[in-house]
């Protein structure tokens, strides 16, 4: 096994093994990023300067036979809409493609201090609006699984590069399912921690009551390890959870007898592939065998999820898409008359079909006549499906369902048609309204011999006992594979 199939842990203990320095496993990165990333696509960037300065500040310590922090020198992805100083940040649009950030997100911030070395900035749907990628205005991000399938979105070339083995680990971010749903897709584990767990200062805001940046890797240890480096209180966001962070490798491996896991039943019948079904009724069943108690659990609501959710997102994405006006940031139209002419054609140039679907959607629902109709309507439903959540965990401690109702779809199959794509995201959304963490874990394959992904949702702040539960699953299935690109 090459090194860079290892997992990150694997990876640190040859570091610290001295069997490969934090440059080599660099270098063997990079190497496969220039074999494979022709067919994949997933970086916007490449940000070898700096990941080169990380990794020799880890080859130092090494040599002088200091502790490491937790994944320090492990390559990692980070989506494009996180920011690093003095390097570009897109989010995959257009307005934005000559920005480039005067400051570091918190995230990054944390990333340096821990010296994860940050390899290059990962594609995304525009503004993160998307479940497939294909809403990029760079490219087009490839499934490693399958080259003529999408990776999901919006994380898809953090999830992409983590599964083509472009990276050990990666940072999405979630706004109703961009961490989970790629990470189904292209067979990785990944995370949406609790809202307010960890900071969104320097991430570009897309819908701020419900984005949260998380981990993604190929196992859940990696997971629960970059979970810890990047959580924690910061006066920067006015959300930030002010907690201590749980070390959350710590918990990995306990027992999971007597727990309650609830079978989401709105979320396992029709239109559900069949092969997907299968497959988590396996898991459960494998869940049984360890001990834990299976019940059948309903979330009345669950029909509403996508029609609310697409009214609360698309009227916060109206407002904070607001700040893109050719004035401040990136992108601006050159042979204006006026400055009304200048913003309209910067912000006609420079969105793509998607964002600008939602911010008038947005504007819309938010307008004096229709908000109480639609927003406050919209607002009024999450409330009602956060209680649907407080009265499921009464009865139990988790709850599972299918990431998303099928494996990944073939490419182009969805982009005419928004309403099939939004469609995708019938399972993921729930957890963002109510802002509970949740997880997933790959627990199988279809017939095409693509990944299906198992989601575990928690109550707020389980993130301990969400990873495992992940974690037991994972170790009692043991379905590591690897797409086979190259
Ligand atoms: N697919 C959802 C959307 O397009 C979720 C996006 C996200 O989580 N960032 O809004």
């Amino acid at each position: 096994m090459s090194i860079i199939e290892k997992t990150a842990k694997e990876q640190t203990q040859a570091l610290l093994n001295k069997e490969i320095s934090a440059k080599e496993l660099l270098d063997e990165t990079y190497k496969r990023i220039e074999q494979v990333e022709p067919k994949v696509q997933s970086y916007n960037c490449l940000t070898k300067d700096l990941a080169y300065e990380t990794a020799k500040k880890v080859d130092e310590k090494i040599s002088k036979g200091e502790q490491l922090p937790t994944l320090a020198g492990i390559p990692l992805a980070l989506k494009d809409n996180m920011v690093i100083k003095d390097y570009p940040t897109t989010a995959s649009s257009k307005i934005l493609e000559n920005f480039v950030s005067p400051y570091d997100a918190t995230v990054v911030k944390k990333l340096k201090a821990n010296l994860i070395p940050i390899v290059g900035k990962a594609n995304m749907d525009e503004f993160a609006m998307g479940s497939s990628t294909e809403n990029s205005a760079t490219k087009v991000t490839k499934n490693p699984w399958d080259l003529n399938k999408v990776p999901g979105g919006s994380s898809g070339g953090s999830a992409s590069s983590v599964s083509a083995l472009e990276a050990t680990v990666s940072l999405g971010s979630d706004t109703g399912g961009s961490i989970r749903l790629p990470a189904s897709f292209c067979g990785i584990v990944g995370l949406k921690p609790t809202y307010g767990k960890v900071s969104r200062y320097g991430l570009m805001a897309f819908a701020s009551s419900l984005d949260q940046i998380g981990p993604m890797g190929r196992s859940v240890e990696d997971v629960a390890a970059l979970l810890e480096v990047i959580c924690g209180y910061d006066k920067m966001d006015s959300t930030s959870i002010n907690l201590e962070v749980p070390k959350y490798t710590q918990a990995l491996g306990k027992d999971i007898k007597g727990t309650k896991i609830g079978i989401i039943k709105e979320l396992m019948g029709e239109g559900v592939q069949p092969e997907v079904q299968e497959s988590i009724s396996n898991a459960l069943k494998e869940y049984e065998k360890m001990g834990a108690e299976i019940i059948e659990i309903s979330i009345p609501h669950v029909k509403y999820t996508i029609g609310t959710y697409y009214i609360i997102a698309t009227a916060e994405a109206s407002s904070n898409l607001a700040r893109y006006d050719g004035v401040r940031y990136g992108y601006r139209h050159k042979d204006a008359k006026s400055l009304i002419e200048m913003y309209m054609k910067t912000r006609a140039e420079g969105f793509g079909d998607e964002v600008k679907r939602r911010i008038m959607l947005g504007t819309y629902a938010l307008s004096s006549g229709y908000y109480d109709a639609y927003y406050k309507k919209a607002q009024q439903i999450r409330t009602l499906i956060k209680e649907d959540f407080d009265k499921a965990f009464e009865k139990v401690d988790f709850m599972i369902s299918p990431t998303c109702p099928t494996t990944a779809f073939e490419l182009n199959s969805k982009t005419a048609d928004p309403l099939s794509m939004y469609l995708m995201d019938i399972c993921t959304i729930t957890a963002n309204m109510a802002g509970v963490p949740a997880m997933s874990l790959p627990c199988g394959f279809d017939k095409q011999n693509m990944p299906i992904g198992l989601q575990i949702v928690g109550p707020v702040l389980s993130e301990e006992k969400m990873l495992n539960l992940a974690y037991n699953f994972e170790q009692a299935v043991n379905i590591h594979k690897q797409p086979q690109l190259v």
